[in-house]
């Protein structure tokens, strides 16, 4: 199997409820800031207990630790969507500052 990315309408609030971030070695829950989830538990945050439907990692995927995360992410949450951090962050970015002009 490839993975092929795929642009699709989503919503931000699910992804910010819902979203871990990895690096090679551990991730890390944006929700409550937990740090050093690992691989093996990546189901729920083990602090605030959310469920965890989306995955993202700042690493650039095209690198050989990108690749490694990779292999993770296939090995160990392969149920979870893996996001581009990138779109993610554009996306939150661009509605922090139109709510901020929102007033
Ligand atoms: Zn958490």
């Amino acid at each position: 199997m490839e993975l092929i990315r795929i642009w699709k309408e989503i919503d931000i609030a699910d992804i910010d409820a819902h979203l871990i971030i990895v690096d090679d070695m551990y991730g890390y829950c944006p929700k409550c800031k937990a740090i050093g989830i690992k691989y093996e538990a990546i189901k729920n945050c083990p602090q605030c207990g959310i469920e965890f439907k989306y995955i993202a990692t700042r690493e650039n995927l095209q690198t050989h630790s990108g690749r490694n995360i990779l292999g993770k992410i296939k090995k160990f949450a392969s149920d979870l969507v893996l996001i581009d951090y990138n779109d993610y962050k554009y996306a939150t970015d661009k509605k922090k500052a139109s709510d901020l002009f929102k007033i």
